[in-house]
């Protein structure tokens, strides 16, 4: 075994059908009195009920968070919580809900209590991000990670089946480059094959059937080890990769992580085999990278970067963006390499 340094975060954590119930239990053990309802316009009626919930505890409601968290947003929301002397933000919804708490926590150190109603897993994380001018700034700080989360399943079932497919997959991304991190720890491998597992069982079944509660319960357990994954340990190849394409040539960021897994995952197979064996392990196939690209077309995921607005002239600039400033990498960065998987992903063709 290799040696290794675990750091373990504070999370408190109710999973199961029914747990938004333990709501009134959870924000007492907070000491919160007078909670900030956050979500997006969309999710008005769920935050409805939650401050129904909250009665008394309730001091008012902010569901006016939208994707990246853009600094106008956050200062909005930061002068709400001061106005209504919240002492504690309640973020039901996605990462753009939990992330506008981290933005309002990392001023005030106000605490979060996460109700997450999609496969994102930024409530596991201490990882913040803050739009300004187009440029998303993120950075690390334990005030932001909730102090309690509530999964329920039951909160799942109206995300719709493309948004569970793009997030789920965007979660199962994390847990696998989490394998081959340079700074991966066995209690982190644990919990990065396991959440795999969940989603590769659970995915096929929620696109079968949005309404499977089972399956939407296995899904969201899969986005709390994920995320938990992605809070502790660093990322690659992979997600160097995304980033490059979904902030140059604006592609959507959940469906790019998707087309370009499978092959971030091909082009590390064998400076990380232990890890392969793993990822290939919790998906039920002989190979990481084909195990990846399979459940990708059993989702009815897009196969490739030209589906998603590439322009096929501009690869040869993502590979040189892509190989500049690398993050580390189990294998070496090697231009043409890159260049050549940039090209297998435009295509979508199945990893060699
Ligand atoms: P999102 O929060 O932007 O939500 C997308 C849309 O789906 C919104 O309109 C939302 O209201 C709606 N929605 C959410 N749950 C729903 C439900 N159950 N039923 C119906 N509609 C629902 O999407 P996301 O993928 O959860 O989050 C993406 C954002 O989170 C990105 O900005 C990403 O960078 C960030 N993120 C941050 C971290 C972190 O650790 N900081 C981790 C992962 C993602």
């Amino acid at each position: 075994m290799q040696a290794f340094t675990y750091v373990g975060l504070p999370a408190r954590v109710t999973f199961g059908l029914g747990a938004l119930e333990q709501l009134g239990r959870e924000i007492e053990l907070l000491g919160a009195r007078r909670a900030l309802v956050l979500s997006t316009p969309e999710q008005q009626a769920q935050a409805d009920e939650v401050a129904h919930r909250l009665g008394a505890r309730c001091a008012g409601a902010f569901p006016q968070a939208v994707m990246h968290v853009p600094l106008e947003t956050a200062r909005a929301a930061r002068a709400e919580a001061a106005r209504l002397g919240a002492d504690c933000a309640v973020a039901i919804g996605g990462g753009s809900t939990t992330g506008l708490g981290k933005a309002i926590a990392l001023e005030s150190a106000l605490p979060i209590l996460a109700i997450p109603t999609t496969y994102a897993g930024s409530e596991m994380t201490p990882i913040y991000g803050i739009t300004e001018g187009g440029l998303k700034r993120t950075g690390r700080d334990p005030r932001v990670l909730p102090k309690a989360v509530i999964y329920d399943p039951a909160l799942t079932v109206g995300l719709p089946v493309a948004l569970s497919v793009a997030s789920g997959m965007n979660a199962l991304a994390h847990a696998v480059e989490g394998l081959y991190a340079q700074d991966a720890n066995p209690i982190m491998s644990m919990l990065a094959e396991e959440g795999i597992r969940a989603f590769a069982g659970g995915l096929p079944r929620v696109r079968r059937n949005p309404g499977d509660l089972a399956a939407r319960a296995d899904c969201l357990y899969g986005a709390w080890l994920c995320g938990a994954v992605l809070g502790a340990v660093g990322m690659a190849l992979h997600h160097k990769l995304c980033h490059t394409l979904g902030g140059t040539w604006n592609l959507p960021h959940a469906a790019t992580h998707t087309v370009v897994l499978p092959h971030a995952v091909a082009y590390n197979a064998a400076a990380a085999p232990a890890a392969m064996a793993r990822a290939a392990r919790a998906l039920g196939a002989a190979n990481a990278a084909h195990g990846l690209y399979d459940l990708g077309r059993a989702l009815g995921a897009p196969a490739g970067l030209k589906d998603l607005g590439m322009p096929a002239a501009d690869l040869d600039r993502a590979a040189e963006l892509a190989t500049t400033a690398p993050y580390w990498n189990p294998r070496p960065i090697e231009r043409s390499a890159i260049r050549k998987l940039l090209d297998d992903a435009y295509f979508g063709r199945r990893p060699a």
